[in-house]
Protein backbone atom coordinates (compact mmCIF):
# COMPACT_ATOMS: atom_id res chain seq x y z
CA UNK A 1 0.00 0.00 0.00
CA UNK A 2 2.82 2.50 0.81
CA UNK A 3 4.54 1.45 -2.43
CA UNK A 4 1.12 2.11 -3.95
CA UNK A 5 0.75 5.51 -2.46
CA UNK A 6 4.17 6.89 -3.25
CA UNK A 7 4.38 5.61 -7.32
CA UNK A 8 0.64 7.77 -7.31
CA UNK A 9 1.93 10.65 -5.83
CA UNK A 10 4.96 10.51 -7.93
CA UNK A 11 2.14 10.80 -10.92
CA UNK A 12 0.27 13.47 -9.15
CA UNK A 13 -2.34 11.46 -7.80
CA UNK A 14 -3.96 11.56 -4.27
CA UNK A 15 -3.34 8.78 -1.68
CA UNK A 16 -6.73 7.47 -1.55
CA UNK A 17 -6.82 6.35 -5.29
CA UNK A 18 -4.23 3.93 -3.78
CA UNK A 19 -6.39 2.38 -1.71
CA UNK A 20 -9.26 2.48 -4.26
CA UNK A 21 -6.61 0.62 -7.12
CA UNK A 22 -5.86 -1.94 -3.89
CA UNK A 23 -9.53 -2.69 -3.55
CA UNK A 24 -9.84 -3.55 -7.15
CA UNK A 25 -6.40 -5.69 -7.50
CA UNK A 26 -6.48 -7.27 -4.64
CA UNK A 27 -10.25 -7.43 -2.78
CA UNK A 28 -12.74 -7.62 -5.87
CA UNK A 29 -9.57 -8.86 -8.33
CA UNK A 30 -10.38 -7.23 -11.66
CA UNK A 31 -8.44 -8.22 -14.71
CA UNK A 32 -8.13 -5.00 -16.36
CA UNK A 33 -8.50 -1.37 -15.35
CA UNK A 34 -11.22 -0.30 -17.52
CA UNK A 35 -13.25 -2.28 -14.99
CA UNK A 36 -12.17 -0.43 -12.10
CA UNK A 37 -15.21 2.11 -12.22
CA UNK A 38 -14.57 4.78 -9.47
CA UNK A 39 -11.39 6.15 -11.12
CA UNK A 40 -11.34 8.61 -13.86
CA UNK A 41 -11.02 7.71 -17.19
CA UNK A 42 -7.38 9.54 -17.44
CA UNK A 43 -6.25 8.14 -14.66
CA UNK A 44 -7.53 4.27 -16.42
CA UNK A 45 -5.71 5.22 -19.50
CA UNK A 46 -2.74 6.01 -17.75
CA UNK A 47 -2.63 2.75 -15.74
CA UNK A 48 -3.24 1.55 -18.74
CA UNK A 49 -0.35 2.87 -20.60
CA UNK A 50 2.00 2.40 -17.78
CA UNK A 51 1.29 -1.30 -16.11
CA UNK A 52 -0.65 -4.34 -16.11
CA UNK A 53 -2.20 -6.59 -14.01
CA UNK A 54 -0.90 -9.67 -13.76
CA UNK A 55 -2.26 -12.61 -13.05
CA UNK A 56 -2.51 -16.77 -13.14
CA UNK A 57 -4.92 -18.39 -15.54
CA UNK A 58 -5.17 -22.28 -14.68
CA UNK A 59 -4.60 -24.17 -17.46
CA UNK A 60 -4.46 -27.86 -16.13
CA UNK A 61 -6.62 -28.59 -13.39
CA UNK A 62 -5.94 -32.25 -10.97
CA UNK A 63 -7.69 -33.45 -8.12
CA UNK A 64 -6.62 -36.29 -5.81
CA UNK A 65 -8.61 -38.73 -4.25
CA UNK A 66 -8.48 -36.75 -0.90
CA UNK A 67 -9.39 -33.48 -2.61
CA UNK A 68 -5.86 -31.91 -2.86
CA UNK A 69 -6.17 -29.78 -6.05
CA UNK A 70 -3.33 -28.89 -8.16
CA UNK A 71 -3.44 -26.22 -10.26
CA UNK A 72 -0.90 -25.97 -13.09
CA UNK A 73 -0.93 -21.79 -13.58
CA UNK A 74 -0.47 -20.06 -17.08
CA UNK A 75 1.10 -16.45 -16.70
CA UNK A 76 1.00 -13.35 -19.05
CA UNK A 77 4.64 -14.49 -20.94
CA UNK A 78 3.45 -18.24 -21.62
CA UNK A 79 5.57 -19.48 -18.44
CA UNK A 80 3.86 -21.82 -16.17
CA UNK A 81 4.11 -22.27 -12.24
CA UNK A 82 2.19 -24.79 -10.54
CA UNK A 83 0.16 -24.24 -6.98
CA UNK A 84 -1.51 -27.16 -4.54
CA UNK A 85 -4.51 -26.68 -2.66
CA UNK A 86 -4.68 -28.80 0.33
CA UNK A 87 -7.67 -29.24 2.84
CA UNK A 88 -6.78 -30.04 6.28
CA UNK A 89 -8.82 -29.84 9.95
CA UNK A 90 -8.03 -25.90 10.36
CA UNK A 91 -8.17 -25.26 7.00
CA UNK A 92 -7.55 -24.86 2.89
CA UNK A 93 -4.21 -24.32 2.47
CA UNK A 94 -2.09 -23.40 -0.58
CA UNK A 95 1.41 -24.07 -1.43
CA UNK A 96 2.37 -21.74 -4.03
CA UNK A 97 5.87 -21.08 -6.18
CA UNK A 98 7.81 -17.96 -6.04
CA UNK A 99 10.30 -18.42 -9.61
CA UNK A 100 9.82 -20.28 -12.82
CA UNK A 101 12.27 -22.73 -12.59
CA UNK A 102 15.05 -22.89 -10.25
CA UNK A 103 18.94 -22.46 -9.85
CA UNK A 104 19.18 -24.41 -6.87
CA UNK A 105 20.10 -27.88 -8.62
CA UNK A 106 18.81 -30.12 -5.49
CA UNK A 107 19.44 -33.20 -7.00
CA UNK A 108 16.36 -34.85 -5.96
CA UNK A 109 13.84 -31.90 -7.15
CA UNK A 110 12.17 -31.85 -10.33
CA UNK A 111 12.01 -27.81 -10.28
CA UNK A 112 15.13 -27.17 -10.64
CA UNK A 113 15.67 -29.83 -13.78
CA UNK A 114 15.82 -27.18 -16.22
CA UNK A 115 17.02 -24.31 -14.55
CA UNK A 116 15.08 -20.63 -13.61
CA UNK A 117 13.26 -19.01 -16.34
CA UNK A 118 12.75 -15.60 -14.02
CA UNK A 119 11.33 -14.40 -10.96
CA UNK A 120 7.69 -14.35 -10.59
CA UNK A 121 6.13 -10.86 -9.11
CA UNK A 122 4.47 -10.23 -6.73
CA UNK A 123 1.33 -9.76 -8.53
CA UNK A 124 1.89 -13.69 -10.11
CA UNK A 125 2.53 -14.56 -6.37
CA UNK A 126 -0.94 -13.12 -5.06
CA UNK A 127 -2.95 -13.90 -8.40
CA UNK A 128 -2.02 -18.06 -7.86
CA UNK A 129 -3.47 -17.91 -3.85
CA UNK A 130 -6.27 -15.72 -5.57
CA UNK A 131 -6.70 -18.05 -8.75
CA UNK A 132 -6.94 -21.24 -6.05
CA UNK A 133 -9.51 -20.06 -3.92
CA UNK A 134 -12.01 -18.35 -6.94
CA UNK A 135 -11.45 -22.13 -8.46
CA UNK A 136 -12.09 -23.95 -5.38
CA UNK A 137 -14.91 -21.65 -3.78
CA UNK A 138 -12.76 -21.95 -0.53
CA UNK A 139 -11.02 -19.20 1.79
CA UNK A 140 -7.81 -20.16 1.63
CA UNK A 141 -6.49 -19.94 5.56
CA UNK A 142 -2.75 -20.94 5.35
CA UNK A 143 0.12 -20.24 2.66
CA UNK A 144 2.89 -22.43 2.18
CA UNK A 145 5.98 -21.20 0.26
CA UNK A 146 7.16 -24.91 -1.15
CA UNK A 147 6.48 -24.70 -4.42
CA UNK A 148 8.48 -24.11 -7.66
CA UNK A 149 11.51 -21.74 -6.92
CA UNK A 150 13.57 -20.92 -3.81
CA UNK A 151 11.52 -17.87 -2.32
CA UNK A 152 15.25 -16.31 -0.88
CA UNK A 153 16.60 -16.10 -4.65
CA UNK A 154 13.40 -14.06 -5.36
CA UNK A 155 13.53 -11.87 -2.18
CA UNK A 156 12.59 -8.28 -2.80
CA UNK A 157 9.13 -9.87 -4.67
CA UNK A 158 8.45 -12.62 -2.24
CA UNK A 159 8.44 -9.56 0.56
CA UNK A 160 6.16 -7.76 -1.08
CA UNK A 161 3.96 -10.50 -1.80
CA UNK A 162 3.73 -11.34 1.75
CA UNK A 163 2.96 -7.95 2.99
CA UNK A 164 -0.28 -7.69 0.49
CA UNK A 165 -1.06 -11.05 1.16
CA UNK A 166 -1.19 -10.04 5.10
CA UNK A 167 -2.18 -7.06 4.90
CA UNK A 168 -6.13 -5.74 6.25
CA UNK A 169 -7.52 -4.88 3.03
CA UNK A 170 -5.78 -7.73 1.50
CA UNK A 171 -6.90 -11.34 2.33
CA UNK A 172 -5.60 -10.79 5.77
CA UNK A 173 -3.89 -13.87 6.44
CA UNK A 174 -1.86 -13.94 9.17
CA UNK A 175 1.92 -14.16 9.13
CA UNK A 176 1.70 -16.87 11.66
CA UNK A 177 -0.49 -19.14 8.94
CA UNK A 178 2.48 -18.78 6.37
CA UNK A 179 5.47 -21.07 6.32
CA UNK A 180 8.53 -20.38 3.99
CA UNK A 181 10.73 -22.91 3.14
CA UNK A 182 14.02 -22.80 2.05
CA UNK A 183 17.29 -24.58 1.17
CA UNK A 184 19.42 -22.35 2.77
CA UNK A 185 20.30 -19.14 1.57
CA UNK A 186 22.19 -18.05 4.87
CA UNK A 187 22.93 -14.40 4.17
CA UNK A 188 19.07 -13.89 3.46
CA UNK A 189 18.26 -16.18 6.05
CA UNK A 190 19.70 -13.52 8.03
CA UNK A 191 18.19 -10.35 5.87
CA UNK A 192 14.32 -11.94 7.19
CA UNK A 193 15.53 -12.48 10.18
CA UNK A 194 15.84 -8.84 10.33
CA UNK A 195 11.98 -7.97 8.90
CA UNK A 196 10.88 -9.78 11.90
CA UNK A 197 7.99 -11.22 10.64
CA UNK A 198 5.89 -14.18 12.23
CA UNK A 199 5.92 -16.32 9.47
CA UNK A 200 7.10 -19.70 10.07
CA UNK A 201 10.71 -20.47 8.22
CA UNK A 202 11.39 -24.19 7.33
CA UNK A 203 15.04 -24.92 6.45
CA UNK A 204 15.54 -28.13 3.87
CA UNK A 205 17.78 -29.74 5.75
CA UNK A 206 17.65 -33.21 4.43
CA UNK A 207 21.49 -34.14 5.86
CA UNK A 208 23.35 -33.62 9.00
CA UNK A 209 26.96 -33.22 7.63
CA UNK A 210 28.39 -30.96 4.95
CA UNK A 211 29.56 -33.70 2.58
CA UNK A 212 26.20 -35.91 2.32
CA UNK A 213 24.46 -32.31 1.96
CA UNK A 214 26.84 -31.11 -0.38
CA UNK A 215 25.85 -34.35 -2.21
CA UNK A 216 22.40 -33.75 -2.38
CA UNK A 217 22.36 -30.11 -2.45
CA UNK A 218 24.71 -27.83 -4.75
CA UNK A 219 24.12 -24.96 -2.06
CA UNK A 220 25.78 -26.44 1.12
CA UNK A 221 29.07 -25.53 -0.70
CA UNK A 222 28.46 -22.30 -0.82
CA UNK A 223 26.67 -22.18 2.74
CA UNK A 224 27.78 -25.19 4.96
CA UNK A 225 25.79 -27.20 7.13
CA UNK A 226 27.41 -25.28 10.41
CA UNK A 227 26.88 -21.39 8.76
CA UNK A 228 23.04 -22.40 7.94
CA UNK A 229 22.50 -23.94 11.74
CA UNK A 230 24.10 -21.00 13.22
CA UNK A 231 21.91 -18.70 11.02
CA UNK A 232 19.21 -20.49 12.04
CA UNK A 233 19.89 -19.89 15.23
CA UNK A 234 20.27 -16.51 15.01
CA UNK A 235 17.35 -16.51 13.24
CA UNK A 236 15.40 -18.14 16.23
CA UNK A 237 16.59 -15.63 18.85
CA UNK A 238 15.79 -12.50 17.22
CA UNK A 239 12.53 -13.08 15.80
CA UNK A 240 11.32 -15.63 18.99
CA UNK A 241 10.20 -17.85 16.30
CA UNK A 242 11.45 -21.73 16.16
CA UNK A 243 12.39 -22.64 12.83
CA UNK A 244 11.46 -26.30 11.51
CA UNK A 245 13.64 -28.56 9.12
CA UNK A 246 12.42 -30.27 6.40
CA UNK A 247 14.15 -33.97 6.08
CA UNK A 248 13.39 -35.65 3.18
CA UNK A 249 14.28 -39.76 3.44
CA UNK A 250 16.19 -41.39 0.92
CA UNK A 251 16.78 -45.25 1.05
CA UNK A 252 20.49 -46.12 2.35
CA UNK A 253 21.54 -42.08 1.95
CA UNK A 254 20.40 -40.62 4.68
CA UNK A 255 17.96 -42.82 6.93
CA UNK A 256 20.57 -44.37 9.07
CA UNK A 257 20.76 -44.51 12.88
CA UNK A 258 23.91 -43.16 12.77
CA UNK A 259 22.75 -40.09 10.58
CA UNK A 260 19.75 -39.83 13.26
CA UNK A 261 21.98 -38.96 15.85
CA UNK A 262 23.94 -37.30 14.22
CA UNK A 263 21.27 -35.14 13.42
CA UNK A 264 20.14 -34.75 16.79
CA UNK A 265 23.40 -33.22 17.49
CA UNK A 266 23.43 -31.23 15.04
CA UNK A 267 20.48 -29.19 16.39
CA UNK A 268 19.80 -30.29 19.63
CA UNK A 269 18.85 -27.22 21.87
CA UNK A 270 17.10 -25.48 19.51
CA UNK A 271 13.58 -26.69 20.27
CA UNK A 272 13.31 -27.07 16.46
CA UNK A 273 10.50 -29.16 14.79
CA UNK A 274 11.61 -31.88 12.04
CA UNK A 275 9.54 -32.73 9.45
CA UNK A 276 10.08 -36.27 7.74
CA UNK A 277 9.40 -36.55 4.24
CA UNK A 278 9.73 -39.97 2.36
CA UNK A 279 11.50 -38.78 -0.73
CA UNK A 280 9.05 -38.54 -3.96
CA UNK A 281 11.39 -40.38 -6.45
CA UNK A 282 11.58 -37.99 -9.92
CA UNK A 283 12.57 -38.79 -13.60
CA UNK A 284 16.38 -38.84 -13.85
CA UNK A 285 17.01 -38.88 -10.01
CA UNK A 286 18.98 -41.70 -8.59
CA UNK A 287 17.03 -41.56 -5.08
CA UNK A 288 14.61 -43.88 -3.84
CA UNK A 289 11.68 -43.35 -0.72
CA UNK A 290 12.94 -44.83 2.06
CA UNK A 291 10.64 -47.24 3.42
CA UNK A 292 7.81 -46.43 6.28
CA UNK A 293 9.59 -48.28 8.56
CA UNK A 294 12.57 -46.93 8.38
CA UNK A 295 10.76 -43.50 8.48
CA UNK A 296 9.22 -44.31 11.23
CA UNK A 297 12.18 -45.99 13.54
CA UNK A 298 13.97 -42.62 12.40
CA UNK A 299 11.39 -40.35 14.22
CA UNK A 300 11.77 -42.61 17.07
CA UNK A 301 15.41 -42.37 17.18
CA UNK A 302 14.95 -38.34 17.04
CA UNK A 303 12.34 -38.03 19.66
CA UNK A 304 14.42 -40.29 21.82
CA UNK A 305 17.13 -37.87 21.80
CA UNK A 306 14.35 -34.96 22.72
CA UNK A 307 13.86 -34.10 19.02
CA UNK A 308 10.30 -33.44 17.84
CA UNK A 309 9.98 -35.24 14.73
CA UNK A 310 6.53 -35.64 12.47
CA UNK A 311 6.30 -37.64 9.82
CA UNK A 312 4.37 -35.37 7.18
CA UNK A 313 1.04 -36.52 5.75
CA UNK A 314 1.11 -37.70 1.92
CA UNK A 315 -1.19 -36.25 -0.05
CA UNK A 316 -2.29 -35.71 -3.69
CA UNK A 317 0.36 -38.73 -4.65
CA UNK A 318 -2.03 -40.04 -7.20
CA UNK A 319 -1.59 -36.70 -8.87
CA UNK A 320 1.98 -35.97 -8.85
CA UNK A 321 1.27 -33.05 -6.75
CA UNK A 322 5.41 -33.03 -5.56
CA UNK A 323 7.13 -29.74 -6.95
CA UNK A 324 7.69 -29.39 -10.47
CA UNK A 325 6.45 -32.51 -11.72
CA UNK A 326 3.18 -30.94 -13.72
CA UNK A 327 5.30 -27.92 -14.98
CA UNK A 328 8.34 -30.73 -16.27
CA UNK A 329 5.55 -32.72 -17.98
CA UNK A 330 3.40 -29.70 -19.82
CA UNK A 331 7.29 -28.90 -20.71
CA UNK A 332 8.15 -32.14 -22.59
CA UNK A 333 4.67 -31.94 -24.18
CA UNK A 334 5.65 -28.86 -25.80
CA UNK A 335 8.83 -30.07 -26.96
CA UNK A 336 7.83 -32.96 -28.73
N1 LIG B 1 13.33 -23.92 -2.57
C1 LIG B 1 12.68 -24.09 -1.32
C2 LIG B 1 11.20 -24.37 -1.42
C3 LIG B 1 10.70 -25.29 -2.49
S1 LIG B 1 10.93 -27.01 -2.30
C4 LIG B 1 13.38 -25.17 -0.51
O1 LIG B 1 14.31 -25.77 -1.01
O2 LIG B 1 13.02 -25.36 0.64
C5 LIG B 1 9.94 -27.53 -0.97
C6 LIG B 1 10.48 -28.73 -0.23
O3 LIG B 1 10.35 -29.93 -1.02
C7 LIG B 1 11.96 -28.63 0.11
O4 LIG B 1 12.19 -29.12 1.40
C8 LIG B 1 12.59 -29.55 -0.94
O5 LIG B 1 13.86 -29.97 -0.54
C9 LIG B 1 11.56 -30.64 -1.00
N2 LIG B 1 11.61 -31.50 -2.18
C10 LIG B 1 11.93 -31.19 -3.45
N3 LIG B 1 11.83 -32.24 -4.26
C11 LIG B 1 11.46 -33.26 -3.48
C12 LIG B 1 11.20 -34.64 -3.75
N4 LIG B 1 11.32 -35.15 -4.96
N5 LIG B 1 10.82 -35.41 -2.71
C13 LIG B 1 10.68 -34.88 -1.47
N6 LIG B 1 10.91 -33.61 -1.15
C14 LIG B 1 11.31 -32.80 -2.16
Amino acid sequence: MEQLKEELKQAGYPAYRADQLFQWLHNRRVTAFSQMTNLPKSMVSWLEENYQIDFAAPVRKQVSKDKTVKYLFRMSDGNCVESVVMFYEYGASVCISTQVGCRMGCRFCASTQAGRVRNLTAGEICAEVYAAQADTQQRISHIVLMGIGEPLDNYENVLSFLRIISCPEGLCIGMRNISLSTCGVVPQIDRLARENLQLTLSVSLHAPNNTLRSSMMPVNDAYPVEDLIAACRRYQNTTGRRVSFEYSMVKGVNDSEKQADELAELIKGMGAHVNLIPINPVDGSPYSASDAKNVLRFQKLLEARGINATVRRRLGTDISAACGQLRREEMQKTEH
